[in-house]
């Protein structure tokens, strides 16, 4: 097939347009700004589009993780799939004349178009049990998932994983996938998001081969469709769906999806204890060196969204290997000025004391008042939580606060709340409205 790429800079800067219109409806404004801004189209060179990029660890970090977007970005703007390479920028001209001469023969295409099917290609080989961290927010979803793992279709068929953005339901259920494959309880998963489906669903149609759509996926034996709040109003894609789920069901298959609206199986934002967890965690995978209080800078800033937590720790790590800088407080604040600001919802303690007071109706002095009768004690407790959660207090600010208790008393109740929530629906959803008032 012979493939025509741009070659004139005015063509060049209309498929960096498109593309980049096409990547911003993927990721979000901050991947854009750490990884796309800084990507270069070169003009192009035989059958390869190359990027420039401005180091080796920002090469491999856009390979591992956006890769597909990229390629499929490519496809949209050029109508078809070229083959791609990524240049370092800081590398010197031979060095990058070398590799250009290496790449742009016939072989790099196919080798880079290939898509096989089943097997664990279609997973994140990072998103795994193992990688996963598990706090109170996310316990109950992560054992309904790893019970799912070791007995396909039998305990949870469906399983719903519902919650927010950024929380972790792509991660848990790859890390199905992964499981089930590591351990050879099946070998036939598939993985696709909504939006896959009904692109594959789409192109099956147009080129009459529905049947073999449907071979596809109803002969697997654990089906994984993420994100499929994506069909909603998508009448005809959703049917589609509902036969496969339908089919698979019928005959004792594995059916998992996730949502970010519904609600079976709920993953809350994670806590302050669990998102420090999580970074250390992300730090020692990837042998990196960053100081304790810049985690904590991060931990504390960040509060909704892992995703973002870690789009932090990779941006002071590419801030750092671009500008060879050490990373230390003063610089991480500097370069996560926006994104701090932008995470950090300014709520005071009185403001917290307040709403709850009002909310279970006690006088608001109740939450400083040495009383500790449960009608007073709880809602105390419940505020001090709150006040852990979403403000960067100290566990010794917030004791003073209340009444000028100690921070051992500060720790007791966040555990007590902690620990109810885990058990009790009702005070969930308390405290998730409580949070509602709040922002
Ligand atoms: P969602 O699908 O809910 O939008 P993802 O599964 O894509 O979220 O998670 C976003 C990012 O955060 C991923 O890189 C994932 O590995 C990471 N992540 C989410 N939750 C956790 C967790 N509990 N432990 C470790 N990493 C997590
Ligand atoms: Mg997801």
């Amino acid at each position: 097939m012979s493939i025509a790429l741009p070659s004139d800079e005015k063509e060049r800067d209309r498929v960096w347009n498109d593309f980049l219109t096409c990547i911003n409806t993927m990721v979000s404004k901050q991947t854009i700004e750490t990884w796309f801004k800084p990507m270069r189209l070169l003009p192009s060179d035989g059958d390869c589009v190359a990027i420039e990029c401005p180091s080796k660890f920002f090469i491999d970090w856009v390979e591992e993780h956006h890769r597909d977007k990229i390629m499929y970005a490519f496809r949209k703007a050029l109508g078809f799939e070229p083959a791609l390479r990524f240049v370092n920028g800081n590398e010197s001209p031979d060095e990058i004349l070398a590799k250009r001469t290496g790449v742009s023969q016939a072989q790099a295409p196919q080798q880079l178009r290939k898509k096989p099917h089943y097997k664990g290609d279609q997973l994140n080989p990072k998103y795994t049990f193992g990688e996963f961290v598990v706090g109170s927010n996310s316990r109950m979803t992560y054992a309904a998932c790893l019970a799912v793992s070791e007995k396909p279709a039998v305990v949870y068929n469906p399983l719903f994983i519902y919650g927010g953005v950024g929380l972790g339901k792509t991660h848990l259920m790859q890390a199905i996938g992964h499981y089930v494959l590591e351990n050879n309880l099946s070998h036939k998963v598939h993985y696709s998001s909504a939006e896959t489906f009904m692109n594959e669903l789409i192109t099956a149609i147009r080129l009459g081969n529905s049947h073999e759509f449907r071979e596809r996926y109803r002969t697997v034996d654990i089906l994984l469709i993420d994100d499929v709040q994506f069909l909603a109003g998508k009448e005809s894609t959703q049917e589609e769906f509902f036969h496969t789920f339908n089919s698979l069901h019928g005959s004792r298959k594995q059916i998992v999806v996730t949502s970010d609206r519904g609600l079976i199986t709920d993953i809350q934002p994670p806590d302050y204890e669990t998102r420090l967890a999580i970074l250390r965690k992300k730090v020692e995978k990837d042998k990196v060196e960053i100081p304790d209080d810049v985690l904590a800078l991060i931990a504390d800033s960040v509060k909704s969204n892992i995703r973002e937590l870690e789009g932090s720790l990779v941006k002071l790590l590419v801030h750092a290997s671009v500008y060879k800088r050490d990373i230390e407080l003063d610089m991480a604040k500097e370069v996560l000025k926006d994104f701090i600001k932008s995470s950090t919802k300014k709520i005071s303690i009185s403001t917290i004391q307040k709403v709850v007071a009002q909310h279970f109706r006690v006088p608001a002095d109740a939450m400083k008042s040495k009383i500790r009768t449960a009608k007073y004690a709880f809602p105390r407790q419940v505020a001090i939580y709150l006040s852990r959660e979403l403000t960067n207090c100290s566990l010794t600010q917030i004791g003073q606060r209340f009444g000028g208790r100690d921070h051992t008393t500060v720790i007791h109740a966040c555990q007590k709340i902690r620990e109810l929530l885990d058990r009790d629906v009702s005070l969930k959803a308390t405290v998730r409205q409580l949070m509602k008032d709040l922002s």
